[in-house]
């Protein structure tokens, strides 16, 4: 069936040069948006990736204090095949991410530091496609990163932090978004979004019996397909797009 104009995906703005990602867990981004991150990084244009916890309640056979050592190695080993080097981590726990002034104060401050123009995050939703319930540290977090946009600029709000006040936010793209708007093309890149997600490889082994190479495939080309008939029929990762 073809689609009306109004069911088509707009093309990601691309006049800016600094992104900062900021999500709960490592695997947040390689689930779905790193071909993305690898189309932009080939343009010349920095990610920074921000890491709420180490995601170290992640795997249910290994001990926190092993699995944040194993999970941080796994992330920037994810970021490094995107073109991503700078990953910084924050000491907030796994699985009990409070939304509230604390978390908007660490991110505001990061967003301070990177002076960033686009703001990548997860679906802060309650649920994904409807019925399957989100968990607290995304929705903590998706919030947060949406409210902290704004916190960053105000330099009433948390007036203690290091860096001065950057109010150049110009957009919150929401990655893994149940009403997407915006859109990238990833058919140079799509490649290097399951070579990104199979690097998390303890994780994936100890959440599935399948090949990791095969179910990185399935699930990221899965969803590169999924919205291509609303993007001209190309491969695509598909955000909510928030301006400011
Ligand atoms: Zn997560």
């Amino acid at each position: 069936m073809v689609g009306d104009m109004t069911d088509q995906l707009a093309p990601m703005p691309g006049d800016w040069q600094r992104a900062l990602a900021i999500v709960a867990h490592p695997d947040d981004l390689e689930y779905g948006c790193a071909s993305a991150v690898a189309a932009w990084t080939d343009e010349g244009r920095e990610v920074t990736y921000l890491l709420v916890t180490r995601g170290e309640a992640g795997i249910d056979t290994l001990a926190p204090a092993e699995s944040a050592a194993v999970r941080e190695r796994e992330e920037r080993a994810s970021a490094a095949v995107v073109g991503v080097t700078r990953v910084e981590f924050l000491d907030h726990l796994d699985g009990v991410i409070e939304y509230g002034p604390a978390l908007r104060k660490d991110l505001a401050a990061a967003i301070r530091r990177h002076r960033p123009e686009l703001l990548i995050t997860l679906n802060p939703d309650d649920t994904w496609g409807g019925t399957y319930w989100n968990t607290p540290d995304h929705r903590a977090v998706g919030r947060a990163v949406l409210d902290a946009a704004g916190d960053a600029g105000n330099r009433w709000i948390f007036p203690d932090t290091e860096a001065e006040p950057w109010n150049g936010v110009r957009w919150v793209a929401v990655s893994g978004s149940d009403s997407p708007t915006h859109a990238v093309d990833v058919t140079a890149t799509l490649e290097r979004g399951v070579r990104s997600l199979l690097e998390h490889r303890a994780y994936i082994e100890a959440l599935t019996t399948k090949d990791p190479e095969t179910y990185a495939r399935e699930l990221i080309e899965g969803f590169a397909h999924q919205e291509a008939p609303r993007f001209g029929g190309r491969p695509s990762v598909t955000f909510r797009l928030y301006p400011r």
